[in-house]
């Protein structure tokens, strides 16, 4: 198991101005978050921090891919990603994460990157997750649409296309807008 330890940053005891980490998340890393949306994965992490007077600029690159839940089968979906991402860490009172910068509790000083790193991922994942149209596990599908008939791929439209007009029900309206998002 990877210890999330190492993803600990111990701010107020850093000697020298500049320092490199590299990490490599496997599966246990998303385990050890606890992360329910990501299930596992495999990422290399390099994180270059810089101390600028009192506050610290970190630059994260994460290159890899993870395996999310398809929206529409269900089943494991592989998704590629490569983030570039900058954030700036400075001490402070009252510890807070906003879009510019993170404020660390300057009682203890550390910050934790795993955490940085999952919301980074996240952030950058698309909104909407499938497979490729046909790469679906068809059974799964099956399956699922017993109990959502309306989107089930074998419903034939009521003879629209040879009378070279449209269905007036709006119900085949919906599902053509259905089909055509995905
Ligand atoms: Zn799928």
């Amino acid at each position: 198991m990877e210890a999330l330890g190492a993803y600990q940053i111990d701010l107020r005891n850093l000697s020298g101005d500049s320092h490199e980490y590299t990490y490599s998340l496997g599966d246990a890393f998303f385990a050890e978050l606890s992360a329910s949306e990501i299930q596992k994965g495999s990422l290399n992490v390099s994180l270059k921090l810089k101390k600028i007077q009192k506050s610290f600029n970190l630059y994260f690159h994460i290159e890899g891919f993870v395996f999310v839940q398809c929206d529409r089968c269900l089943q494991d979906l592989r998704l590629d990603v490569a983030i570039d991402e900058e954030v700036n860490v400075r001490l402070g009172a009252i510890p807070s994460e906003g879009d510019e910068v993170v404020v660390v509790s300057e009682k203890d000083g550390i910050l934790d990157v795993a955490w940085l790193i999952y919301e980074f991922i996240m952030l950058h994942l698309p909104m909407v997750r499938m497979h490729a149209e046909g790469e679906c596990d068809k059974e799964m599908i099956k399956a699922l649409h017993k109990h959502q008939p309306v989107v089930d791929d074998d419903i034939e439209y009521p003879d629209a296309d040879v009378k070279g007009n449209k269905a007036a029900d709006p119900r085949w309206d919906k599902l053509r807008e259905i089909l055509n998002n995905n």
